[in-house]
């Protein structure tokens, strides 16, 4: 388990107000050019809610929480929802456990919720990282540890934004909701989608959901993600009849069989994409034919494959054009589908207005919307919530070994998730 500065159960206290508290003990005179006491408050408090936001990160990595194990992190982050006045309800399911946690702020208005997940995947060989992956370590501006940007440190960000917020806003329109889970990076059958498929039985939807991934490239504030492409694929198996080479008329090649139909669906143009994706794409990940023999005709052929595909495709569609393509060339064969998501895309509207504004006041800089990378839980959440995006630090060193964070990035990411709510849930 990590260090950590602050126990689980300790109420949190308003950092600003621990900040503002520092500020007007600070000592007088200073520098030549005297910075105004507005400027100094700011930095302060700017300070104050970056040591918040590290202190919760380093807690939360400190808890060995390899997915499906939670490994307490939730607990801890219910305790602090707790004081704020959420209600939490925990919904666990074959080893994963799920957190639902929300609070109204007594008015009218829209369920505001951020998603994310506690669990992380494994941290590879040991021996290849510079510090222990499970005790946060920083090095030279960064800190390091497994989930320091998938996606701990968002969690943090987002807790210490919310406290900073109901600080101030108490009373809020609207509600605010948490919805955690500790399977995103393995199957992702017992996480969101059980929490979702209850909300769809019951009728229930959420206005606004941002979901906490890890979204940029080379800066905090560059990308936001407003969709996703779905994930299909397929394990085909071409039969054929197994021979001696020197007797092919006796035999069927599943490879000869196989290989002009290959080459036609490798050169097929699914679709061209369009104004958020891009053209779909269908890649071959596995082939495998041969006894090892080399005097044998195989008598199967094994291919996996796997489509990454836009709006503009429907997984029917996809089927439809492999199974006339294998046809056309007279195959015998049998394709096991499996779908992993389907995609999804938020439209530009009042969620990417409100996050983009965040960013530009933070950052300086203006995200642009992007709908590349892998499948994340929101595939899941847009089926009750027309408006879901995502935002995080940068990934660049996601699942890799020294996976780390920028110390400096972290009380922005609060300061964005913070304006976020200002804008969404006013008084
Ligand atoms: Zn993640």
């Amino acid at each position: 388990m990590g260090t950590f500065t602050r126990p689980a159960a300790q109420p949190p206290s308003n950092p600003l107000d621990h900040a503002r508290a520092e500020s007007e003990q600070a000592p007088a005179g200073g520098p030549a050019i005297e910075p105004s006491v507005e400027s100094i408050r700011h930095s302060v408090a700017d300070d104050a809610r970056s040591q918040a936001v590290r202190a919760l990160t380093e807690a939360l990595i400190g808890r060995r929480s390899v997915t499906p194990d939670d490994a307490g992190c939730q607990e801890l982050l219910k305790a602090r929802l707790s004081t704020l006045g959420f209600h939490c309800e925990t919904i666990a399911a074959n080893g994963t456990t799920n957190l639902w946690a929300t609070r109204s702020g007594g008015r009218p208005g829209p369920l505001f919720v951020f998603a994310g997940h506690t669990d992380v995947v494994p941290p590879g060989p040991l021996d290849a990282w510079a510090s222990d992956p499970f005790v946060a370590t920083p090095r030279e501006g960064y800190l390091y540890g497994r989930g320091a940007a998938d996606m701990k440190s968002s969690i943090a960000a987002f807790m210490v934004a919310t406290e900073l917020f109901l600080g101030e806003r108490p009373q809020h329109q609207g509600q605010i909701g948490l919805l955690l889970t500790s399977d995103e990076e393995g199957p992702a059958t017992d996480g969101t989608v059980q929490v979702v498929d209850r909300f769809e039985r019951e009728g229930r939807r959420i206005d606004y959901c941002v979901v906490g991934e890890p979204t940029c490239s080379a800066q905090l504030g560059d990308t936001i993600k407003n969709g996703r492409r779905g994930s299909l694929s397929g394990r085909l198996i071409v039969q054929g009849i197994q021979g001696h080479v020197a007797y092919p008329d006796q035999a069927d090649n599943p490879i000869h069989r196989f290989a002009p139909a290959l080459s036609e669906l490798a050169a097929h143009h699914w679709d061209a994409g369009n104004a958020f994706f891009p053209p779909t794409s269908w890649q071959v990940s596995n082939l495998n034919a041969g006894t090892g023999a080399g005097n044998v005709i195989p008598g199967e052929l094994h291919a996996w494959f796997n489509f990454r595909f836009s709006t503009a495709s429907t997984i029917e569609g996809l089927r439809a054009q492999v199974h006339e393509v294998l046809d056309r060339h007279g195959l015998q064969y049998s394709i096991e589908w499996s779908l992993s998501g389907n995609p999804f895309l938020t439209e530009p509207g009042v969620l990417s207005a409100a996050l983009s504004q965040a960013i530009e006041s933070e950052c300086g800089i203006v995200p642009k919307l992007s709908t590349t990378g892998g499948t994340s839980d929101g595939r899941f959440i847009a089926r009750i919530c027309s408006q879901v995006m995502e935002f995080g630090p940068p990934n660049a060193s996601i699942h890799k070994v020294n996976e780390c964070i920028r110390l400096a990035d972290l009380g922005p990411l609060a300061g964005i998730y913070r304006r976020t709510l200002d804008a969404l849930l006013p008084v």
